[in-house]
């Protein structure tokens, strides 16, 4: 994700809000066992901030969806969805949702957000 280089501040920009490149970086990062502190640093950015921004995107799992760590491939009919993070592919955007939340939150979180739909017919209005 971060091939054409991370993303860095200069120190004029210190203190503005994270950019989504950063957001991802960041929730990268973490994913790679990174302490906050080595992110912070590899940004350029206060290491609160990286703190910050995790214990938001635990309340808030939308944030993460913001991010666009998913693309839709193939056919629309298909509703094919590939995750940006490990390029698995999912049908549904919401499997998708999912399993791009799980990469960040655990399963409980994940559920508790964006529950699995169960496979039912629903009446039609
Ligand atoms: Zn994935």
């Amino acid at each position: 994700m971060f091939r054409e280089g991370r993303p860095t501040r200069s120190s004029a920009q210190h203190h503005s809000w994270l950019t989504a490149p950063e957001r991802r970086f960041i929730l990268w990062g973490l994913k790679e066992r990174w302490p906050a502190a080595r992110i912070a640093a590899e940004l350029g950015v206060n290491e609160a901030t990286v703190r910050r921004f995790r214990k938001r995107y635990w309340d808030e799992p939308e944030l993460i969806l913001e991010l666009d760590l998913y693309e839709m491939v193939g056919r629309a009919k298909d509703e094919e969805y590939k995750c940006l993070v490990c390029e698995e592919r999912v049908v549904t955007q919401r499997a998708m949702q999912r399993h791009v939340l799980g990469h960040f939150l655990e399963q409980d979180n994940v559920d508790a957000f964006l529950p699995q739909v169960r496979k039912r017919r629903s009446n039609r209005r």
